[in-house]
């Protein structure tokens, strides 16, 4: 029987397996994941979680594991792999043999090179959620360093709670590269007008650490005072065993359109994955959930044989305030962005256009059901004088 193995237990191998058992596979399967939680979603640990909402994020149910025959080892961590002989060790010294190997390893915060820096709160897991939950207490005050999308979907939260909320920000404006200078000005606007001291075009030089963990940021030459310190710089994808094995490494772990590297028993899937997209013509790491889905059912469908590649435009999706978009596609540094509908009302689609009239990325805020719409026409010609709220 073919032994299947995957690490890391996040949703892209929930994904995985779901399809495999679903779609008949009846090779072994084990999946390997170092939290101690089965498979969990994690955009609400930023999001409803975190407003203190009672939300399940796991993939799959409790049964489900051993109602379809998959081995989940939590709490366990692959500490190493053997290509050569085919086998991933594991902290207690356990050796796993397989005949196929899907790594999912994910992403982990970036933790930037500044003194007092690993003394921050990170967000990535389950855990992290709870101790950044118990410190979200009203008149509290809490920096946040890093105004991408996660940073800025705590700060929504934190003030939710009625926490004094201060973001430090690098760029100019928060999420500049990907919004554009009008839609990150608006958003910028959004979290000032809910009370967050947003702060932009700022170095951070220091965590300032107390006896018992941050009292502060140091940046530009100034001392914020806080409570507590939350650093939300980025994240980069867990490729050590991978690189360690002598696999290629570009960002994340290079894989072609069916997520196979140079080892035909090895290949990748979600963020850890730089897969090589069929459309898009380049090799894409995209850290999203729809993405560790798809990727997931993809690898499935390779594994069964099935002539599937990666040939989809990336989507993400995002809640701050009251800021709530689905995104598509993949804008270029030159593009225009177009906008129709009500920037004040967060109720409007965005369309970025490249030089050749291409629309390349498309974002429907507080506009529903169009999401689909929008992803047929990335990759289409457009009339900007045709474009139109889409509701
Ligand atoms: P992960 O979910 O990171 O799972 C990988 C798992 O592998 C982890 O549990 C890790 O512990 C484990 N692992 C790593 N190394 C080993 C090892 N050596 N041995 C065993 N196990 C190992 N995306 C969106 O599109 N929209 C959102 O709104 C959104 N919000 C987010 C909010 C937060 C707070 C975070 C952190 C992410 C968010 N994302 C969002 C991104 C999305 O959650 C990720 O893209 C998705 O989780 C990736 O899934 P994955 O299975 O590839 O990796």
């Amino acid at each position: 029987m073919e032994r299947l193995v995957i690490v890391g237990g996040g949703l892209a191998a929930a994904k995985a397996v779901e399809r495999l058992r679903e779609e008949g596979y009846e090779g072994s399967v084990t999946v390997v994941g170092a939290e101690g939680s089965p498979p969990y979603e994690r955009p609400p640990l930023s999001k409803d979680l975190l407003l203190g909402k009672d939300t399940d994020p796991t993939v799959l149910d409790a049964d489900w594991w051993s109602e379809h025959d998959v081995q989940l080892m939590t709490g366990t961590r692959v500490t190493a792999l053997d290509r050569e002989a085919r086998r991933v060790e594991l902290e207690s010294g356990d050796r796993l043999e397989y005949d196929l190997l899907v790594l999912a390893t994910g992403a982990e915060p970036r933790v930037p090179d500044l003194p007092g820096a690993d003394r921050a709160l990170y967000l990535r897991t389950l855990e992290d959620k709870d101790r950044i939950l118990a410190t979200l207490e009203s008149g509290s005050r809490l920096v946040i360093v890093g105004a991408g999308w996660i940073g800025l979907e705590v700060a929504a939260a934190a003030r939710s709670h009625d926490v004094r909320v201060t973001v430090l920000e690098r760029d100019d404006l928060p999420l500049q590269r990907v919004l554009g200078d009008e839609l990150a000005t608006h958003l910028a606007a959004l979290h000032r007008s809910h009370g967050v001291d947003l702060r932009t075009g700022v170095t951070v030089e220091e965590i300032v650490l107390g006896d018992d963990g941050p009292v502060g940021v140091r940046a530009s030459g100034e001392t914020i005072e806080a409570d507590h310190v939350l650093v939300a710089i980025g994240a980069v994808p867990a490729t050590a065993l991978a690189e360690e094995s002598g696999l290629e490494v570009d960002d994340g772990i290079v894989v072609d359109e069916r997520f196979q590297t140079a080892d035909e028993h090895v290949l990748a899937i979600g963020d850890v994955a730089g897969a090589w997209n069929v459309t898009l013509e380049d090799r894409l790491r995209v850290e999203h959930w729809d993405n560790a889905i798809r990727q997931g059912r993809a690898v499935a469908d390779v594994l069964l044989g099935r002539d599937t590649v990666h040939d989809w435009y990336p989507y993400f999706y995002t809640d701050q305030f009251e800021f709530s978009m689905e995104y598509v596609g993949r804008p270029g540094p030159k593009d225009t962005v177009e906008i129709r509908g009500d920037l004040e009302a967060n109720a409007f689609i965005a369309y970025w256009i490249d030089e050749e009239s291409r629309l390349t990325a498309g974002m429907n805020v507080g506009i529903w059901d169009v999401n689909d719409t929008l992803r047929e026409m990335v990759g289409t010609r457009v009339d900007r004088s045709e474009l139109t709220d889409l509701s």
